[in-house]
């Protein structure tokens, strides 16, 4: 089957690596120059299926309502004039109570272990190296007694989940990240999950491009895409730079601007950009060599090592498609960064980014068919897309072939929002 693949970030990457496998004959469409060059450039770089869980919790409205006044908060929400920001934060507000929490942490829990396995899987079967592939772990830094307390009930919850897990006193974080011996940061303790990782995101991406392309799967760079085409019964062609695109399935991976091209054909995708922003600062040869990646839970910042690079990511803001960094924002991160390693680190070569999170209301992706039986969605995958972008794709592309997927898709597809599947 000819099938084209809209979008060229991690998750549209993937997705050409699965369908490629299934014997596809795939072409892939992105209007960057290059593969993840829009939110899969940037990140932290957690691959952390024990994080996974949704924005939308208990008490957190009244926290984000406070933090938007606070000046310097890592959470900002800058209104709108766009009834899509307003519905998507009314179905948000929604989400935030302990059942529905609770729903949405266990789905997302289920398609993050399930990516990460995938991930594993596709790098020993293609043989894909270069991407700075971290397997130690992740630690979850706690900086005050409370903060520890917290970190105690939600490993409690982890154990529920099956998910290994070890809470360390200040000592034990050093002994087993001795790099963060020089730390003017105060830790009380941390909790180490050690089967989550890190890599980044687009070295997986082009790496991952440049084994497609030598197995034959054509890509369209620097080619935008303007509209999908249909007749009464099926999509018959997409509308690309000046061309047209014609393929017998289409796979929908375009990240925050999903919607925008899903709507005239009758789809209202609840997906809504949550800009963040990260610092990826350069390793001096003395530099820190942790290998663990840390995640600050004071500053919900992240820390990865990614190869001769330190990469720290956090902040939410809602507030539109805007790409615009802050140097507030970039201080603030900086200032994170140099607590944890004050020296070792180039400070002066500091590169400053900002990404959109394609959230949706509730957490989980939005996966699978439409009631178009020729266009599926890969989309949705809000602040844990490099996490799960292999398991998601890989789900795709059985759904796409007509094979069940390997997990249960309960709250997984789009069914929850009214999308009909055909
Ligand atoms: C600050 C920050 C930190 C993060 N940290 C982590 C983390 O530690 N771990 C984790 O798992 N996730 C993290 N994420 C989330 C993760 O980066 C995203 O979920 C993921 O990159 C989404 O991938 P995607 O392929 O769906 O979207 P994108 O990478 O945005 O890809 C969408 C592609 O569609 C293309 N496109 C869009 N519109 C058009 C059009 N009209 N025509 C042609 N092409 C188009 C774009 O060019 C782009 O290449 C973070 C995100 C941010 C912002």
């Amino acid at each position: 089957m000819r099938v084209l693949v809209l979008g060229a970030g991690v998750v549209g990457m993937a997705t050409a690596y699965y369908l490629w496998r299934d014997g596809h004959e795939v072409t892939v469409v992105d209007r960057q120059g290059g593969p993840g060059l829009e939110a899969s450039y940037g990140n932290a770089g957690g691959l952390c299926p024990s994080f996974a869980g949704p924005w939308a919790a208990p008490g957190m409205v009244a926290k984000a309502l406070r933090l938007s006044l606070t000046p310097r908060s890592p959470i900002r929400f800058r209104p709108q004039p766009d009834l899509h920001q307003w519905t998507w934060l009314a179905r948000w507000v929604a989400n935030c109570n302990v059942e529905s929490f609770r729903r949405n942490k266990l789905r997302m829990q289920r398609v993050a272990h399930y990516s990460l396995a995938c991930l594993r899987t596709l790098v020993d079967e293609a043989g894909l190296d270069g991407f700075d592939f971290h397997s130690d772990g992740v630690l979850q830094l706690f900086r005050t007694p409370e903060e520890l307390e917290l970190g105690r009930l939600s490993a409690r919850a982890l154990e529920e989940l099956g998910i290994a897990w070890r809470l360390l006193n200040a000592g034990e974080v050093d002994a087993l990240e001795p790099a963060l011996a020089q730390r003017s940061a105060p830790i009380a303790g941390a909790l180490h999950l050690p089967s989550d990782a890190s890599g980044d995101s687009h070295k997986f991406s082009k790496a991952l491009h440049q084994h497609l392309v030598a197995r034959g799967v054509r890509f369209l760079f620097d080619t935008p895409v303007h509209a999908i085409e249909h007749e009464a019964a099926a999509i018959t062609g997409v509308q690309a730079g000046p061309q047209r695109l014609v393929a017998d399935a289409y796979v929908v991976a375009l990240g925050s601007f999903a919607p925008r091209l899903l709507r005239p054909l009758g789809i209202r995708l609840p997906v809504y950009p949550l800009k963040g922003y990260s610092i990826t600062v350069p390793v001096q040869d003395d530099g820190p060599d942790f290998q663990t990646a840390l995640m600050d839970e004071h500053n919900k910042v992240m820390i990865s090592r990614l190869g001769g690079r330190v990469r720290a990511a956090g902040m939410g803001e809602l507030g539109g498609y805007d790409l615009s960094t802050d140097p507030e924002q970039r201080d603030m991160l900086v200032n994170v960064v140099r607590e944890f390693f004050p020296v070792g680190l180039d400070f002066d070569r500091v590169e400053t980014w900002a990404g959109l999170r394609p959230m949706t209301p509730d957490g989980p992706p939005v996966l699978g068919r439409t009631h178009w039986p020729n266009l599926f969605l890969n989309s949705g995958h809000g602040s844990n897309g490099w996490t799960q972008a292999c398991g998601t794709s890989r789900i795709v592309a059985d759904i796409l072939a007509g094979r069940s997927p390997a997990i249960d898709m309960d709250g997984l597809t789009g069914e929850r929002f009214g999308i009909a599947s055909a």
